[in-house]
């Protein structure tokens, strides 16, 4: 079986719906108040083991109940959660407001992630070994992503970098693949790898050359660049070129942004190769 390990964020997204946004000192009635399983790592280590890879999966989340939610994805998705760290910090979260236009405004509090540093990256480098494909974002301290991409590096594993969210500023990354989306790509122009640039509608562009993208109604397209990262990372881990990876990566963003939320978008494998299936 092919195996990706992940690097990464987990956290949870509050969002409240209100007509408007409170002013100072303001206490609003909202209409609306869902929680949502989240963080790039996460998403992306779900998203892989629906295609069918097995996953092993290092973050850090808080002792809170938020961690324990989050274990219960992991067991129900497959996802090998045994390296996760639990700390005395709150798990991610991410405020986010949505007044009735559509607006939003979101606080994020990355809490526990903070605590993640290079030497977990080191107690988690056998796992990392023994990986055909190392899946890491920016979601977590820049130096211990980084210091996970030179592991993956020293060990022969092909290493991939989502650097997202976007950087404020350039990252010395060096990966075998770098997969930013358009506004995320200045961060990584310097860095080392083979460049993936996801481009929303209009599909990707590998080495300057464009790949479609699959047809698709969308009604959400957040965690599509999460979707795409996923099936990219699993079909270099089946040993699939990498025109045939950016296509399953293609294949999977069109699948999410016809569905509301991230990780009810994510293909299953089935759902994935049905899509391959289709002209473009
Ligand atoms: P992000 O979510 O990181 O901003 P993109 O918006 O570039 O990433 O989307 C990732 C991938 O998902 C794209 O490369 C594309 O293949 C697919 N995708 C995104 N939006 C659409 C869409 N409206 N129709 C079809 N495919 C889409």
């Amino acid at each position: 079986m092919t195996s990706v390990a992940v690097v990464g964020s987990y956290g949870v997204g509050l969002t409240f719906g209100v007509e408007r946004t409170p002013d100072r000192g303001e206490t609003l009635i909202g209409s609306l108040f869902r929680t949502d399983h989240g963080g790039k790592g996460s998403n992306q280590a779900v998203g892989a083991a629906r295609l069918g890879a097995e996953v092993v999966f290092l973050t850090a989340v808080g002792e809170d109940p938020f961690g324990d939610r989050a274990s219960e994805l992991w067991a129900e998705e497959g996802v090998d959660s045994t390296a996760v760290l639990r700390v005395p910090e709150p798990t991610m979260t991410a405020a986010i407001i949505v007044e009735a236009g559509g607006d939003n405004r979101i606080v994020i509090v990355p809490g526990a992630l903070s605590a993640l540093e290079p030497a977990h990256v080191d107690e988690f480098a056998p796992r990392i070994a023994a990986a055909d494909v190392l899946l890491v974002q920016l979601e977590i301290p820049v130096e211990t992503a980084l210091h996970a991409l030179e592991v993956g590096r020293e060990a022969g594993v092909r290493t991939v970098l989502n650097p997202a969210p976007a950087p404020p500023g350039p990252v010395p990354a060096v990966a075998d693949y770098l997969v930013p989306n358009e506004s995320e790509a200045p961060a990584v122009q310097d860095a080392a790898g083979v460049l993936v640039v996801t481009l929303g509608e209009q599909g990707a562009r590998l080495r300057g050359h464009r790949v479609p993208a699959f047809p698709a109604q969308a009604v959400d397209t957040t965690g599509a660049g999460d979707a795409f990262c996923a099936a990219f990372a699993v079909a270099l881990a089946e040993g699939a070129s990498d025109e045939e990876a950016v296509r399953w990566g293609c294949a999977a963003g069109a699948h999410m942004v016809e569905h509301p939320g991230v990780i009810p978008g994510l293909p299953t494998r089935a759902e994935l190769e049905d899509r391959l299936a289709v002209a473009v």
